[in-house]
């Protein structure tokens, strides 16, 4: 017998709540999705959609619905100190169809806030959850800040972010890392100087790098890296001093830049390290970054996350037991996680760190890598999320409504 009709609690709705709660939903569970903040969508970051994403919501039905509020983005380019291609990676290299898509955090979930309200998902905003209690069956309830109790539960599904709250009291083994990197961000209407269908980026050393992302309709997102020990020492100097810094490596911002006028415009995101060998436990399962966070070096989160609910969806939908389905959906991801968390934290002191040393190792290696073809179709299925283990892949699957190719 197949399990159906569970009393499910998803807890945080940034991707990978909202996106499994549809899912479980449709599929006959009562599903109650908590979370803390009140309910407003602020534009929020920009991020890359990437085929494995898109092919979740296709799947869900909800890609068409997305697509025309995003940047359809068909390369990277990104040159170091000396204006040299360090890399410049066409998705339709791979497949001429194939592309990503960048668009930002709201409009994403209120693609995928919808769906849950036609599927019947029971929304609680201004529901800060901080506690995990076990009854003597093994369901849960939750507890809030206001220390009110919620359930007990069938199963609880954490999907609160890389600072979760919940994380350490479902009893799986875990390790988090903060990074002491980060990045001040912005978004701003696109100028002319940035084509809009590439994600351009510019490096100097590892302590220098800037990334323009065409998101939306209009819009262009803006990365600086930084040291999140040293953000007070920017907020108290000069923004035109630091604005000529990023100009230095981007001179085609100027324009761009002229949008910033205070400090307070800039955003500071801080970056974590999540490592966890399962993402399941007794009658919880763990999905997103609350799980397994990354630095944001290969751009996967969201998309990761979605697969999250994608593979638990599946997984709950082909087993005989809860405890088998939660077993089969932390085997399903480990694969393709594994790659990712390896690839990002390899990556990462490359492009983000205090290690100089290793800027000149990558600026001598990464176009000489990029003109062997296998190396190369390697670094573009990486981009494109479509990398399933070492040597595995997974074919794109997704075309643009629009597309002719
Ligand atoms: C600068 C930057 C750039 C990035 N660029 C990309 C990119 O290009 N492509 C990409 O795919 N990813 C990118 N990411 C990563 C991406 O943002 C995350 O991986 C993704 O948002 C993870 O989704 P999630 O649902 O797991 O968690 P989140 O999106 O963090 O959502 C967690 C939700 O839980 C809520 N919550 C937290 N605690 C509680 C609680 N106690 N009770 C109730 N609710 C709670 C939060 O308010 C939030 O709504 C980037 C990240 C950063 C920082």
């Amino acid at each position: 017998m197949k399990i159906n009709g569970l009393n499910i609690a998803v807890v945080g709705a940034g991707t990978a709540g909202p996106a499994a709660a549809v899912l479980l939903a449709r599929a006959g569970h009562r599903v109650r999705l908590f979370e803390r903040a009140p309910l407003n969508l602020p534009v929020g970051a920009g991020f890359l959609l990437q085929p494995t994403g898109m092919r979740v919501l296709q799947t869900m039905g909800l890609l068409d619905g997305l697509l025309p509020d995003t940047a359809v983005i068909r390369r990277l380019h990104c040159l170091d100190r000396g204006g040299r291609a360090l890399l410049d990676l066409n998705y339709g290299e791979v497949d001429a169809a194939m592309f990503g898509a960048g668009t930002h955090r709201a409009t994403l979930l209120a693609v995928l806030l919808r769906a849950a309200g036609e599927a019947g998902v029971e929304v609680l905003w201004d529901h800060a959850m901080t506690g995990l209690r076990r009854g003597g069956d093994g369901r849960a309830s939750l507890i809030d800040a206001r220390g009110r109790e919620h359930g007990p539960f069938d199963l609880v599904l954490i999907c609160d972010g890389a600072q979760s709250a919940l994380r350490a009291q479902a009893g799986i083994a875990c390790r988090v890392d903060r990074y002491p990197w980060g990045a001040l961000w912005f978004i701003g209407r696109r100028t002319a100087a940035f084509a809009g269908d590439t994600l351009w980026q510019r490096v100097g050393s590892t302590r220098e790098l800037a990334g323009f992302l065409p998101t939306g309709r209009e819009a262009l997102s803006f990365f600086w890296s930084m040291r999140l020990d040293e953000v007070p020492a920017w907020r108290a100097g000069n923004l035109d001093t630091w604005k000529s810094q990023v100009m230095r490596h981007a001179p085609q911002a100027e324009e761009f830049l002229g949008q910033i006028t205070e400090h307070g415009q800039m955003a500071v995101a801080a970056y974590h390290d999540v490592r966890m060998k399962q993402w399941h436990g007794e009658r919880v399962a763990v999905l997103g970054d609350a799980g397994h966070a990354l630095s944001p070096q290969l751009g996967q989160g969201v998309n990761l996350a979605l697969m999250d609910a994608a593979a638990l969806a599946r997984a709950l939908a082909e087993a005989e037991t809860l405890e088998g389905g939660l077993a089969a959906y932390s085997r399903a991801r480990r694969r393709h996680l594994g790659y990712y968390q390896f690839a990002t934290r390899w990556l990462t002191p490359f492009f983000q760190s205090d290690a100089t040393g290793l800027g000149v190792l990558r600026d001598g290696l990464f176009p000489w890598a990029g003109k062997v073809p296998w190396v190369r179709r390697q670094m573009i299925l990486t981009m494109a999320g479509l990398k399933t283990g070492f040597v595995g892949e997974a074919p794109a699957n997704v075309q643009h409504p629009t597309s002719n190719a």
